[in-house]
């Protein structure tokens, strides 16, 4: 199957606009991107005056908390975690978990997230609905350490890994939760056992004040990242949740295989401070995160680095935090990911958004990455999506039966209210 995209602007991973150009997609994969007079193709679109640019990454979700979305408002993080979500999690079924994933799948698609970095457990339900879905999800197999059975989680993580690796759409790794909640001998066996398998991990890093704080308490004066960093957590590919109150000591740490996923609209809603996130950001290896419907509200990574910008630029910083840099954030995400995609080049796998910036909210049109970046809704911005070559989303319209899906998902979530909450032995 050959599908030829004529005539387009193409935004490259680096924020540059290539006008006229026709990429040639064939089966899952670019064939060619130029100038296609002669090419042959099944179907041929039209893309004067659209812009196609690599999908977004969303880089920290936790996709079944999408039937949380908006259950526990107005709380600060401590009872968010410990007295609303946590107690609601406990009772959860896997009906939840695979309408709550699938949810979440929808809303990305909907939003141009053409891959994104889970971090739950249930791996294996995740996994079929994202496959369900055609999104391409690298799932991290969560293991709790405190609290949890940490043998018994590792051996069901190691055969998700096992089980899912070389995949198309799914790639999968180990999750401890993070250095809180895992001791470091916990800590050091899965690292240890990513080695083995070659998978990276993701883990909660440095989100709140109070978790470098009892880690120094705790640790003989480690950070979380100093904790972490001991266990060989950077010795694998490691996919940092947060970093909010990172500390400048612990930037040495950074590789090219560590990346920070940052997620500005939690931090926002649930009172987490600035951190030293805008302070040292550019050192380590922002992409766009989320974190969930459950403290997010949506899976947008538009609007959160949209959030990230203007934040950076309150208190008279207006000149930084610029356009080309804020699009490397919703950009780099592929580069942590296995999915040979994040680039509109001949090779790359075919999965990218095209948009349609000609509306009222983005015209007149005079630089499109602002037209995105500050004036533009992803959802009707984004016209098509395609992964692996395939549509996902088409003249505005997902493929997915969408109310099927959220009447599923509503259903859960009446059920959840009606269960009410658990206890758990788990304190955040
Ligand atoms: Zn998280």
């Amino acid at each position: 199957m050959k599908r030829l995209f004529k005539n387009a602007n193409v935004i490259t991973h680096e924020g540059d606009i290539l006008n006229h150009q026709d990429i040639l997609v064939c089966d899952d994969k670019i064939e060619t991107v130029g100038q296609c007079s002669d090419c042959e193709a099944d179907e041929i679109f039209d893309c004067t005056d659209k812009f196609i640019a690599p999908g977004f990454t969303a880089m920290h979700v936790h996709s079944p908390m999408n039937i949380f979305k908006g259950i526990a408002e107005d709380v600060n993080i401590d009872d968010w975690f410990n007295r609303e979500i946590w107690p609601y999690e406990s009772k959860m079924t896997e009906e939840d978990i695979y309408w709550g994933a699938k949810l979440a799948c929808l809303e990305m698609l909907n939003n141009g997230i053409t891959a994104f970095a889970d971090h739950y457990f249930k791996s294996d339900v995740i996994a079929k609905a994202c496959k369900e879905c055609g999104i391409k999800a690298d799932i991290a197999y969560t293991i709790f350490g405190f609290g949890g059975n940490c043998d018994e989680e590792l051996k069901l993580a190691e055969q998700f890994v096992r089980d899912y690796r070389g995949d198309k759409l799914i790639s999968p790794r180990l999750g401890p939760h993070s250095p809180y909640m895992c001791s470091k001998e916990v800590l050091k066996t899965i690292v240890n056992k990513a080695k083995e398998l070659e998978c990276g991990i993701h883990i909660h890093v440095s989100e709140t004040s109070r978790q470098v704080e009892e880690s120094k308490q705790l640790h003989g004066g480690q950070t979380p990242f100093e904790v972490l960093n001991e266990c060989g957590g950077f010795d694998v590919p490691c996919i940092v949740g947060h970093g909010l109150w990172v500390q400048q000591s612990d930037l040495k740490y950074y590789r090219d295989t560590t990346c920070t996923a940052i997620s500005p609209k939690t931090y926002l809603k649930l009172g987490m401070g600035k951190g030293n996130l805008w302070k040292y950001y550019a050192q380590m290896n922002p992409v766009s995160g989320n974190d969930g419907s459950a403290s997010s509200n949506s899976i947008d990574v538009l609007e959160q680095i949209r959030m990230f910008a203007l934040l950076g630029k309150w208190e008279d910083e207006a000149e930084e935090f610029k356009l080309k840099d804020m699009w490397k954030i919703l950009m780099d995400g592929h580069r942590y990911l296995n999915f040979n995609s994040g680039r509109i080049e001949a090779g790359y796998s075919a999965d990218f958004n095209v948009f349609d910036l000609s509306k009222c909210s983005t015209a007149p049109l005079y630089n499109p990455l602002a037209a995105i970046l500050y004036s533009a809704q992803a959802a009707s911005a984004i016209t098509d999506t395609l992964i692996c070559g395939k549509f996902v989303k088409r003249n505005g319209k997902l493929m997915l039966n969408e109310r099927e899906i959220v009447e599923n998902a509503s259903h859960c979530a009446k059920e959840i209210y009606t269960r009410g909450k658990g206890t758990t032995k788990l304190y955040f």
